[in-house]
């Protein structure tokens, strides 16, 4: 092993477990070795699930303002680490610094909402004599924890998507066992480590490492775990739904997601807007803009304008400044998206723009004419990889989004206040974006989508929600 490369070891009951074997995690850029990362044993992963089952009644007695300032000095650490979080997110996940600083700055928002929401959770009066027979009664109904829930993460947002799980659990005051994507590791521990210095009592949360099938499985199997939260692709959302027995489970997955572009648009304004979209973090954001509709009036001036665009992205070492684009996060996917892209091409798409690797880093591409049955449309890419496809009517943009198997976000441009609307109502998604792209979230807004996109919500108050039991309460008072 080689001198001053750290060491991570597992966290669990409120301390570092050494694991019996460790594997050597890799900058996705440059391939350098930065981390030996522990791997968790079956014991390892029982162990963690019940530290966990034993705080959960110490984590459920706490008084709600005390999760919640727990969970406000979280979002105080990352704010005097924020530097020292950005690094870690970018060395780990080839992500721009730019783009790790804004990640952490979500990350605060999105602990700052839990600590606001474990404040406010509360049940409601219920009008029992709205029934005949239910005369006489004074019922309400309260919020309680859940229990220990697993959650699973994906490696694109290591520090936000794990604040959209531990935030809302411990919030609800739920105990986690967390299980962070196997590239991704070490903001997960770091994340661990600022609950251990804001007090949070042992146990309460626990991170194990290893391969998502083995800690998966055993995870799925185990009674005492209540709920799997899990975000990640839809093959594995699948496969954790058919094996998770009566756990609740919510699923937050993938998506090929789009964006129309009506006449009489703007393009000035919304092309740099709709580049951002598709192109941050190398496209590797789930709801990263991979299909494009414009209207055919406009259609060779956005493709004009979008390619100027594109090729203002600095490309380079994701710890640079000014780098926009750095590495996928493995060569793999970089085969991956070579190959989806010559079998489009193959078949009669055009390349505008890209389609080269250059250094091991996929360039960004701009496709135009590709067959919606092609992988680059109708499969999820995860790579800086979009096409633009014209359409005449809003009806035909319309059905042309509905037609994918995901429906996470879409984003429709346009000055007519109807197409909006049909737009809003008929577009088969979890969220609709007028006038903005599909990529836009904010950490408090309700998030999630339908079909293969997954199930559940989150956004704090609504992950509070599939976080919590609603327990009634009836008084018969004569
Ligand atoms: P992934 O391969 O599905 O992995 C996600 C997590 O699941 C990782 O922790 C992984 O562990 C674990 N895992 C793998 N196989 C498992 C199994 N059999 N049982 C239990 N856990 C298992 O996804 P990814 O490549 O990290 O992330 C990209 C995907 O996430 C994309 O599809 C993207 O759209 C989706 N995503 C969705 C949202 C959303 O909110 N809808 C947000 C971000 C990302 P290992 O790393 O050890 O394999």
């Amino acid at each position: 092993m080689e001198d001053n490369i750290l060491k991570q070891s597992l966290w669990i009951g409120g301390e570092y477990r050494p694991a019996a074997t460790y594997t050597e995690l890799k900058n996705p850029f440059n391939l350098k070795h930065i981390a030996d990362i522990a791997v968790a044993g079956k014991d390892d992963v029982l162990d963690a699930i019940a530290s966990a089952y034993q705080a959960s009644a110490k984590l459920a007695a706490l008084p709600a303002y005390v999760r919640a300032e727990i969970l406000e000095k979280v979002a105080g650490f990352l704010k005097e680490e924020r530097e020292e979080c950005a690094k870690i997110i970018s060395q780990e996940a080839a992500k721009p610094i730019k783009a790790a600083r804004a990640e952490v700055d979500r990350t605060i928002m999105t602990y700052t909402f839990a600590s606001h929401e474990a404040r406010r959770i509360h049940g409601e009066t219920v009008p029992m004599d709205a029934a005949p027979g239910g005369e006489g009664r004074l019922a309400f109904t309260v919020r309680e924890p859940i229990g220990v829930i697993a959650a699973i993460t994906p490696f694109n947002f290591p520090m936000n998507l794990v604040a959209h799980k531990v935030g809302p659990a411990i919030a609800a005051g739920n105990p986690v066992v967390l299980k962070p994507a196997s590239q991704t590791p070490l903001s997960a521990y770091k994340i661990a480590e600022f609950f251990h210095r804001a007090g949070l009592p042992h146990g309460a949360l626990n991170v194990v490492t290893g391969s998502g099938r083995s800690v998966g499985d055993i995870l799925m199997k185990d009674d005492r775990i209540k709920m799997i939260t899990f975000t990640g692709s839809p093959e594995v959302g699948r496969y954790i739904r058919e094996n998770s027995g009566l756990k609740r489970v919510t699923l937050e997955l993938g998506s090929n997601s789009a964006v129309i572009v009506d006449e009489g648009v703007n393009l000035e304004k919304i092309i740099p807007r709709i580049v951002t979209g598709a192109f941050s973090y190398q496209g590797q954001v789930c709801i990263s803009i991979q299909r494009i509709f414009v209207h055919e009036n406009l259609l060779e001036a956005f493709t004009e304008q979008f390619i100027e665009e594109v090729k203002k992205l600095k490309i380079g070492n994701p710890l640079d400044e000014d780098t926009d684009i750095s590495a996928l996060i493995s060569r793999g996917d970089v085969q991956r998206t070579k190959e989806w892209v010559e079998e489009a091409v193959a078949s009669g798409a055009g390349i505008k723009i890209g389609g080269s690797i250059t250094d091991g880093i996929y360039q960004p591409t701009v496709l135009v004419d590709v067959d919606t049955s092609e992988k680059v449309s109708c499969e999820e890419i995860f790579a800086p990889v979009v096409h633009i496809n014209r359409f005449k009517t809003m009806n035909e943009a319309i059905e042309m989004v509905n037609d994918s198997k995901y429906g996470l976000q879409a984003g429709i441009f346009t000055d007519n206040i109807h197409y909006g609307l049909q737009a809003a109502k008929r577009l088969e998604v979890g969220g609709v974006m007028i006038n903005d792209i599909p990529t836009f979230r904010v950490d408090q807004m309700p998030y999630g989508g339908v079909k293969l996109s997954g199930m559940g919500r989150e956004g704090i108050k609504y992950a509070v929600e599939e976080m919590s039991e609603l327990k009634l309460i009836s008084f018969k008072m004569e």
